[in-house]
């Protein structure tokens, strides 16, 4: 029987963060292998333009900076291959991956950059309307919303962060609570609390994002006086959680209580061997293209030198 070939680097997602490790992984000789996964480009293919990623002095359209990405991995050797791995098997040494055809994969090391999937409120206006004034990310389209009034969705730290962010470049910002009390740390509270231009709407949750072409307002409701209101708002930013793509690796890496894998601080390392972790599946705060494609770079360095370590390499 023909003997099942070992690759030396598997990636599986192509963000920011498994592009850039395919381009260091690639480089380094490790002949690297990306699964896109089920949305090649991840996150940014959602977005329109990226202002804030360093080289761009004009800025990009984000499924274009992600085909950039590409086409860098791709130039020096790093394979893309457009299929989802679903099943694995980390017991090691040799790591076995399944794709969702079935057909078994077998690595060395592994990086995983599957990334994360904003929570959406999952309404058809909301649909609609995405990236024409809705979004999940204030740093990224908040800028393009300045000296507009604006509503932010969730009683989290993102959200908080969010409107305490856009407060700096809005005259008003709404901030849409479900509960009568925040999830978010009282430190984020009290600063919240403590900004002249952001509005706290308790037991509120949103009925409808208004407008057609663009967001021009969103219709809310108070679940204690089933009142609805209309805010005068032209951005909304849902920041209601983020979901970890870590599903197929539960039980087989170290996760923390909402699937986030857990890596060793300042590393790419998880808690197996030739297992490494980059970008958002890894990093519930920064969730930035930059610092994705940082930790990518990281975990490509990380697994060159477990290679090597191991006389793989
Ligand atoms: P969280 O899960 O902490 O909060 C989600 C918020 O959204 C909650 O207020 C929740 O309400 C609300 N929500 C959920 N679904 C809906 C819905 N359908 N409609 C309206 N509201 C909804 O997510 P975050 O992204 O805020 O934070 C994730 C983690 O990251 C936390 O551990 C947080 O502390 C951390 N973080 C830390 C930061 C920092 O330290 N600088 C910055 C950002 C995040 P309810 O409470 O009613 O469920």
């Amino acid at each position: 029987m023909e003997e099942k070939q070992i690759h030396n680097c598997l990636i599986l997602g192509a963000g920011p963060s498994g592009y850039t490790a395919g381009i260091y992984a690639a480089r380094a000789s490790m002949t690297p292998i990306i699964f896109t996964g089920p949305q090649p480009g991840g996150q940014l293919t959602i977005t329109t333009d990226v202002e804030n990623y360093p080289g761009y002095p004009e800025g990009v359209q984000g499924p274009e900076m992600m085909e950039d990405f590409r086409k860098q991995a791709e130039r020096f050797g790093t394979v893309v291959k457009y299929e989802v791995i679903d099943k694995v098997d980390f017991t090691g040494p040799v790591h076995k991956l399944w794709t969702t055809g079935g057909e078994e994969i077998q690595a060395h090391a592994v990086i995983i950059s599957t990334g994360a999937s904003a929570r959406w409120l999952g309404i058809p206006s909301e649909e609609k309307l995405m990236n024409k004034g809705v979004s999940s990310c204030a740093v990224c389209d908040g800028f393009f919303f300045r000296g507009k009034e604006m509503a932010v969705v969730g009683g989290g730290d993102s959200a908080l962060e969010e409107a305490l962010y856009l407060s700096k470049i809005s005259p008003k910002v709404n901030l849409l609570v479900r509960r009568d009390e925040m999830r978010a740390s009282q430190i984020m509270q009290d600063r919240v609390k403590k900004a002249a231009n952001i509005d706290i709407h308790w037991n509120t949750v949103v009925d409808e994002i208004l407008g057609e072409e663009e967001v021009d307002g969103v219709r809310v409701l108070n679940r204690l006086t089933n009142e609805k209101t209309v805010l005068p708002v032209k951005a909304v930013f849902v920041a209601i959680g983020h979901i970890p793509n870590t599903q197929p690796f539960k039980g087989w890496i170290d996760m923390d209580d909402q699937g986030y894998i857990v890596t060793k601080p300042g590393s790419s390392l998880t808690n197996v061997e030739g297992i490494f972790a980059a970008g958002d599946c890894q990093d519930r705060i920064y969730r930035q293209a930059i610092t994705a494609a940082g930790s990518g770079a990281m975990a490509a360095l990380d697994a060159e030198r477990y290679l090597s370590e191991k006389e793989i390499l």
